[in-house]
């Protein structure tokens, strides 16, 4: 395992940016922490990295302690590459130079050097913006040569805050398909943080989602997305309805649910217990065309999605309208039968 956390914690003042952390991850995986802004995703990074002395707590890098009771190693003992959302370039250098830095530094050899930065500049798509200085560069443009000098560098562990936050969106895609040859290529472990669900779900082997500065769960993209521990996760992830209903009957890790006097069989954890419990519902998981559609809805509120209708409909005795996708326009006060073949009993 390349990263421990333990129970990390780190405050400002009365405020916990860090909330008793814990998280491992293993060598070579491309692990991405998501949470909305302010949550404590920049302050773990830069725990982790060395920036940030932790309150409580330990972390251990490669299997060395580098930060807990009475120990705080400095970032230039922790072998950890990092890039910021603020690009940090050295203002009088060229583009070139820039990426070559870390690599003079480390002293290599002239032919590898200069082998090295054209692959790593080539890689970023700015070859032909070598000799320019940061200044004369746009800000997607100097993300970029930050990020061909972590490439540069060729960490064992490289860590990422919101490195594609500034790049057009054309860029963006490109960029994510780069980053993940690179990682599959080096073999680096990386941390990468962002606040935008799509970029972690593309690119993450495993995802911790981040609230407040508590980990809420660590999981790989289907976990999370799938089996969500609580309704925040649920809600932060992905587009669902929360409804309520009661567990009829549990074999294995099934539930049979009872919907507005309809029995629906629905994946649940382990542990379920009779009774009433909640459940998402996404609308993949709602059919709206078919045999068996008992589920008696009336149409809310439709809304145009691009080759398809998004729909909340009503259904007897939840609060939430359920969304469904449906093929056809449809028209507020419309009645829609619907099945539910699918979604999640969160855990109680
Ligand atoms: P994120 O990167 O998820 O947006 P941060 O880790 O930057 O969040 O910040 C988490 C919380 O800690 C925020 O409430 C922020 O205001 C606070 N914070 C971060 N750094 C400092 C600091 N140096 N001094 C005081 N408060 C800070
Ligand atoms: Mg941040």
């Amino acid at each position: 395992m390349t990263m421990r956390l333990s129970s990390v914690r780190k405050t400002f003042g009365s405020h916990a940016a860090l909330d008793d952390v814990s998280l491992e991850i293993d060598t070579g995986d491309f692990f991405v922490v998501l949470g909305p802004s302010g949550c404590g995703k920049s302050t773990l990074l830069r725990a982790i990295a060395g920036l940030e002395p932790i309150d409580s707590g330990d972390i251990h890098l490669a299997g060395t302690q580098v930060a807990g009771k009475g120990l705080h190693q400095p970032p230039e003992a922790r072998n950890v590459g990092v890039v910021f959302q603020s690009y940090a370039l050295w203002p009088h250098m060229s583009v070139r130079q820039n990426v070559a830095f870390p690599l003079e530094t480390a002293k290599r050899a002239g032919t590898y050097v200069t082998a090295r930065t054209n692959n790593c500049l080539e890689t970023v798509e700015l070859t032909p913006f070598a000799d320019r200085k940061p200044a004369d560069l746009s800000g997607g443009q100097r993300q970029r040569v930050a990020l061909a000098r972590c490439l540069a560098q060729g960490a064992k562990t490289v860590l990422m805050d919101e490195p594609l936050a500034n790049l057009d969106p054309h860029l963006r895609s490109a960029m994510e398909a780069e980053l993940a040859e690179f990682h599959k290529k080096s073999g680096s472990t990386t941390l990468f943080i962002t606040h935008d669900q799509r970029e972690a779900m593309a690119l993450a082997d495993k995802v911790a989602l981040m609230w407040d500065g508590k980990v809420l769960q660590a999981d790989t993209p289907e976990g999370l997305y799938d089996r969500p521990v609580n309704e925040r996760v649920a809600g932060f992830i992905g587009r669902s309805t929360i409804l309520s209903g009661e567990i009829l009957a549990v074999r294995g890790e099934r539930a049979l649910v009872s919907l507005a006097g309809h029995a629906v069989e629905i994946p649940c954890p382990q542990d379920t217990e009779i009774g009433m419990a909640r459940i998402i519902v996404r609308p993949e998981h709602v059919r709206t065309t078919g045999e068996d559609r008992d589920l008696e809805t009336v149409v809310d509120r439709v809304t145009y999605r691009g080759g398809f209708w998004e729909a909340n409909v009503r259904l007897d005795g939840q609060e939430q309208a359920v969304l469904v996708n449906i093929p056809h326009k449809a028209a507020a006060g419309d009645s829609l039968a619907i099945s539910i073949d699918g979604g999640w009993v969160l855990p109680a």
